[in-house]
């Protein structure tokens, strides 16, 4: 009996009954109270639909041989991983999804009926899961700072040509059917030469925009899952993967939007060619200030703003952080965190090593919570964040980040901005934010900084 005609009604209501599961459980994500609980809940109907399988479908030795092999690996990198290298961890993983849909759409190249829609589906499983693969495993060595090379390398040029030939190639390959003159077996060239492709999909693009490119390599998962369930007549294979596909879409456009951006921009062009026309511009004097100092500003502040972004990450600050924040409430002053949707390296980045750090969620609060509000907070302690709070993007039509949104910290009554150097942010850019008269700098490492602060609460 074949695989299609082997689902049975109620195996396929167990199926519906998980789709809810999972969308409830997402749903359940998008508030913090409740997003533990939706978490619980999408693995919950991730094990019904996955024990239904094994039930129902194949041949359970093989299938719980392969679940056992894949826990095994799967827990041995989760437990290792430190929380700062996640992003790399989801680009690997990502992968493996591209790579498994790409084995079961070749799997079925094999027995696909006379049908020209089951064999376009295969071409293009192949495809988006083959590039998912290879393009994932580029990310991963990027973001791990494994892998360098240059967008202008020849290497990278040779890849490139060969992303763009594979795209020909899965034209020519959809249309070979449909045109039986051409004569030319394009499937295993096309195996092969989507494999390559993925490599150059992903080689010429930066690795501060890895991110982002995660998040649409995480949707083109997704979305060849959602084919393989196709292939396969998989109804919750094809729930699950438009979910993934869909929000993996949805989440690229936050970013690039939140970072002014536009995806062409991302994937194809890079910072690295935008305007750097403000980015060595002489803008006066700076204003430093000690710890010393700092903390008797901040002795007698009444309400103050933490902004935290790539550095508080770097230094490993977060910690300290809360603990300042808590020093600084039980000297009766208000203490709220803005936190920008892009600070930092991947969405969600300060939010994870905050609550990593214990710092309640009521007291996060987005740009636009914040920036009405700026007037009247006494001061605004901006920790290893740089282009999210730089009034160039609101203020100078000619910058690469005009029109991202910020936190305006500038208009706080004092500005403390903790960092290291004069060193612009990831987008390459001046920060004037550094010279405005209402703000000072308090060079160093973000967590000496900080420690240094709370010990003067302490004595
Ligand atoms: P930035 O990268 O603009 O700036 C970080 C600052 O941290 C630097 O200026 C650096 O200055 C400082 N810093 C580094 N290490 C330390 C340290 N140990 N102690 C103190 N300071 C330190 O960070 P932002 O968070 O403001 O902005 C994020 C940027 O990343 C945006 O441009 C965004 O578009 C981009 N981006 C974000 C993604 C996301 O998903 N979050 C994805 C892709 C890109 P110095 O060297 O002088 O210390």
């Amino acid at each position: 009996m074949s695989i299609f005609e082997d689902i049975t009604a109620i195996q396929n209501i167990i199926y519906i009954v998980a789709s809810i599961l999972f969308i409830s459980g997402i749903k359940m994500l998008g508030k913090e109270d409740t997003a533990v609980k939706g978490n619980f809940l999408s693995a919950f109907a991730m094990f019904i639909a996955v024990l239904v399988t094994i039930v129902f479908i194949v041949d359970p030795v093989i299938l719980l041989g392969g679940i056992l092999l894949g826990a095994i690996i799967g827990s041995t990198i989760a437990l290792k991983v430190k929380m700062t290298s996640i992003p790399e961890m989801v680009a690997l993983f990502n992968g493996f999804g591209g790579l498994a849909t790409f084995l079961i759409a070749w799997s079925e190249y094999n027995s696909i009926p006379d049908n020209y829609f089951q064999y376009l589906l295969v071409m293009v499983t192949i495809y988006i899961g083959g590039v998912t693969f290879t393009g994932s495993l580029i990310a991963y060595g990027k973001l791990s700072e494994k892998l360098k090379v240059a967008k202008t390398s020849i290497v990278t040029k040779i890849f490139t040509t060969i992303f763009y030939g594979s795209i020909l190639f899965l034209i020519f390959s959809i249309l070979q059917p449909l045109l039986p003159a051409l004569g030319f077996n394009f499937f295993t060239v096309l195996l092969a030469i989507t494999l390559l492709g993925g490599i150059g999909f992903v080689l010429p693009i930066g690795g501060g925009d890895m991110p982002v490119v995660i998040s649409l390599l995480n949707s083109f998962s997704g979305i060849a899952a959602a084919f393989a369930g196709l292939l396969l007549l998989n109804n919750v294979l094809i729930v699950a993967g438009s979910l993934v596909g869909a929000s993996g879409l949805i989440l690229t456009v936050i970013m690039a939007k939140a970072m002014n951006r536009s995806i062409n921009n991302i994937l194809f062009v890079g910072y690295a060619s935008a305007s750097k026309a403000s980015s060595s511009e002489e803008q006066g004097e700076v204003s430093p200030i000690n710890v010393a100092d700092a903390f008797l500003i901040l002795e007698s502040a009444s309400s103050v703003l933490i902004i935290p972004g790539y550095g508080m990450a770097v230094a490993q600050a977060q910690h300290v952080v809360r603990e300042l924040g808590e020093l600084l409430e039980e000297n009766g002053t208000e203490v709220k965190y803005g936190i920008h949707p892009v600070a930092g390296r991947m969405p969600g980045h300060m939010n994870v090593l905050l609550a990593e750090a214990n710092v309640p969620y009521d007291v996060l609060a987005e740009p636009d919570d914040v920036n009405p509000i700026m007037d009247s907070v006494d001061v605004a302690v901006v920790i290893g964040a740089n282009d999210v709070v730089n009034p160039s993007a609101t203020e100078e039509p000619g910058s690469p980040i005009y029109g991202m949104p910020i936190v305006e910290v500038h208009n706080a009554k004092t500005v403390f901005v903790l960092k290291r150097s004069m060193s612009s942010g990831f987008a390459g850019v001046q920060n004037p934010l550094f010279f405005k008269q209402n703000t000072r700098m308090l060079f160093g490492d973000a967590k000496e900084s900080i420690g240094g602060l709370v010990s003067e609460f302490k004595d």
